[in-house]
């Protein structure tokens, strides 16, 4: 494990910021904490803005937020002194102790202890870390420490590592009785540098805060060597059961499996998913013991609150079975999964618990495949895979010396179902609309597709950009992800590990390359929902207004070929999923406006208008196929090169320059075609993705084989 601390950066930080650069750099390392767990304190000296006297402040990571990217804002301020006079009115509540409503009353009143008026919430483990008499702490989730956590004999083997350096706690659920345990802890043990954390994780102090991270390395690499030490190897799951699958084999059954599974999951909410094929995921989920040792669950709470109380392996040999018994498998599985989950809900619930949540699985293992993880997002999909990754981790350590140990489910049901915890998911912001969707939108390199991409991943989507151009298709995924944000969670194998918006490059007219990218497509979200299909070729005329033969073909091919192999290609995932998708294609107001000059586009776009309609009907029930028809959208449009504008202008006598930009070329060009509408508003590619978001979305659901001008008003335009 690299000491990453460096005397250059944190000199010149204030206390609060080296507060920060020692959390960014414990939260870098996944062996160390995951994301979203663990946290850091300093107690400070500051000067109290009401009476200008010097008073001790807990600078504490607060609810949300992660240590790998926190920043000042992520930390609570509180005063010390109050947080410790809490203890006092505690004492006074009757009844109180470990899950009492005392203990979780006193959440509540960290509030009152706010320094400064920080708006940042505080966290449950706030008391961890107020009432351990130290002014540095570290509290993290490292895999070597959970292994001997959730070891059966974790207490002498914490002893046999660590001396008296470390001392163990059994599990005991966070909050305010576990901070008086580790206080207590201090008082009986002055000279001890941390505590284990049964079931659970590591907490560490030290006076300086340097020392602190040091602290936190040397205690997690002294974990970790031990376990290395006595390192199984293959043995430690007991042996392959079954042997890997070549990795071109294992893509084409998941292309096979995935949109199936998300259907079969997602019949009430959509999930999206991240696949996870690491060797070491791909040794357990291969492994003798796996189907044992992943009926017991995990166990650290950060683990299980994603991975649910255990997650689901289907026991499929991959070279004596079909997909075909896969799915049965998976069939009886889920459903067993589903009954499981009922009854662990009856049997532990209390007469106060929140009504039971979804009881589908969120991790799916399969010999061969690997981890199939689900989650709202794709972010959420891949916290939870990186959690199963860890958990198996926790269980390779934990069984190379002793017997993992789950932690019971009674413990596990009280903090899943905790009122807390139900707070904290009352106070999640409501999702978006598209959240849960997967689009993808062919020609969004540019104009209307760009702008479409962009709309749908406004609301939610996750969006794969397709284009021509590979370096356009990247852009708008480059762009959308600099706005929607890089999320959190490390997972996923290739494809599998990307964010909410990739690009591709396909021609539209070569049903291979479109059926490669809505591989990847599956490979990196599960399956598909909406597909848009932007693409479309104009080729100008020759100075004798003719288009050569060859381009006619051409423009055939792409803007009424395109459309269906689209289509084609993306009925099989749709059926598979069984899930309600939606289609939008590009047509133009010139497939019912007949005029001279562009023959061989304006038929071909008369003749995607009725691709459009027979596919409604082709693709009914299932999915709803729909058309928005531009007239002159030329601001930003591929369509509209730097000769076309110029002709135009020429065309109807439009003054221009050699010197002004192809831009403002173009804006002069649309400023002449508004006049000619109804509504004289130029018509931009804003106004063509809102038609086409409208259409994809569920707003207009019982919308299908139906073409939206979106054109200004054109009256010559009018459909009938
Ligand atoms: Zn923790």
């Amino acid at each position: 494990m690299q000491n990453l601390w460096d005397d250059a950066v944190a000199d010149r930080l204030d206390p609060v910021g080296r507060l920060v650069y020692r959390s960014n750099l414990l939260g870098q390392d996944w062996r160390i904490t995951n994301t979203g767990g663990g946290n850091t304190s300093a107690k400070l000296m500051e000067r109290d803005p009401m009476t200008g006297h010097t008073v001790e402040v807990l600078w504490v990571k607060g609810s949300g937020g992660d240590l790998r990217t926190a920043k000042r804002e992520h930390f609570a301020s509180l005063y010390q002194d109050r947080l410790i006079a809490l203890q006092a009115i505690y004492a006074g509540l009757t009844p109180r102790g470990p899950k009492t409503p005392a203990e979780d009353a006193m959440v509540d009143m960290y509030r009152h202890c706010t320094f400064n008026l920080n708006p940042r919430a505080s966290s449950i483990d706030t008391p961890l870390h107020s009432f351990v008499p130290h002014k540095h702490v570290d509290h993290t989730h490292p895999v070597a420490c959970i292994a001997l956590a959730t070891a059966e004999n974790g207490p002498a083997l914490t002893r046999e590592v660590y001396g008296d350096d470390v001392i163990w706690v059994d599990w005991q659920r966070p909050g305010f009785e576990l901070g008086l345990t580790l206080q207590d802890v201090c008082r009986r043990h002055p000279n001890a540098r941390g505590v284990m954390l049964g079931g659970h994780g590591l907490i560490n102090w030290a006076e300086d805060d340097r020392a602190c991270y040091r602290l936190s390395l040397e205690l997690i690499e002294k974990a970790a060597a031990f376990l290395a030490a006595r390192d199984k190897g293959q043995a430690v799951f007991e042996g392959a059961k079954y042997p890997s699958m070549p990795a071109a084999v294992r893509e084409d059954t998941l292309v096979g499996l995935l949109p199936w599974l998300r259907g079969r999951l997602g019949q009430e909410q959509r999930m999206i998913a991240t696949v996870e094929a690491s060797p070491s995921v791909l040794e357990f989920v291969n492994s003798a013991a796996a189907s044992r040792l992943a009926e017991l669950g995990t166990s650290c709470p950060d683990h299980f609150l994603r991975t649910k109380i255990k997650p689901l392996y289907i026991d499929w040999n991959p070279h004596a079975e079909s997909p075909g018994d896969l799915h049965k498998k998976l069939d009886a599985g889920i459903a067993a999964y589903q009954a499981d989950y009922a009854a662990y809900y009856q049997a532990c619930k209390r007469s106060d618990s929140p009504a039971m949540r979804g009881g589908s699985p969120t991790v799916v293992l399969i010999p061969g495949l690997g981890m199939i993880a689900w989650g709202k997002t794709k972010s959420e999909s891949r916290v939870t895979a990186e959690f199963y990754t860890c958990a198996i981790e926790v269980m390779r350590g934990a069984e190379a010396v002793d017997t993992y140990t789950a932690l019971p489910r009674q413990e596990a049901f009280d903090i899943e179902y905790w009122a807390l915890e139900e707070a904290k998911l009352q106070r999640m912001p409501r999702e978006q609309e598209l959240s849960r969707r997967i689009a993808i939108v062919f020609g969004a390199g540019s104009g209307i597709g760009k702008e479409s991409a962009g709309r749908l991943a406004a609301e939610g989507a996750v969006v794969v950009a397709v284009d021509l151009q590979q370096e356009a298709a990247d852009q708008t995924a480059r762009e959308i992800l600099a706005r929607v944000g890089a999320g959190i969670g490390v997972a996923g194998t290739g494809i599998s590990g990307c964010g909410d918006a990739i690009g591709l490059a396909a021609d539209v007219t070569d049903r291979d390359a479109v059926a490669a990218v809505l591989r990847q497509v599956v490979l990196a979200y599960g399956g598909l929902d909406i597909v848009v299909f932007t693409a479309g070729l104009y080729v100008a005329p020759d100075a004798q207004g003719r288009v050569a033969d060859g381009a006619w073909m051409k423009t055939f091919a792409v803007n009424t070929m395109g459309p269906n192999i689209a289509a084609e290609e993306a009925a099989g995932i749709w059926r598979a999923q069984g899930l309600a998708g939606s289609m939008v294609v590009t047509t133009s107001v010139n497939a019912v406006v007949a005029k001279r000059g562009s023959i061989a586009y304006d038929t071909s776009k008369a003749a995607a208008d009725h691709v459009i309609r027979e596919l409604a009907i082709e693709l009914a029930p299932l999915v709803r196929v729909n058309g928005v028809a531009p007239a002159t959208v030329v601001a930003g449009s591929a369509m509209f090169p730097r000769d076309r504008v110029i002709a135009s202008l020429i065309k109807y006598g439009i003054a221009w320059s050699d010197a002004e930009t192809t831009e403002a070329l173009r804006d002069k060009l649309a400023a002449f075609y508004s006049q000619r509408t109804l509504t004289r508003k130029a018509i931009t590619p804003a106004d063509q993705a809102e038609a086409i978001f409208l259409l994809a979305s569920d707003r207009l659901a019982k919308t299908t084989g139906q073409i939206v001008n979106v054109d200004g008003g054109l009256a010559e335009a009018f459909r009938r």
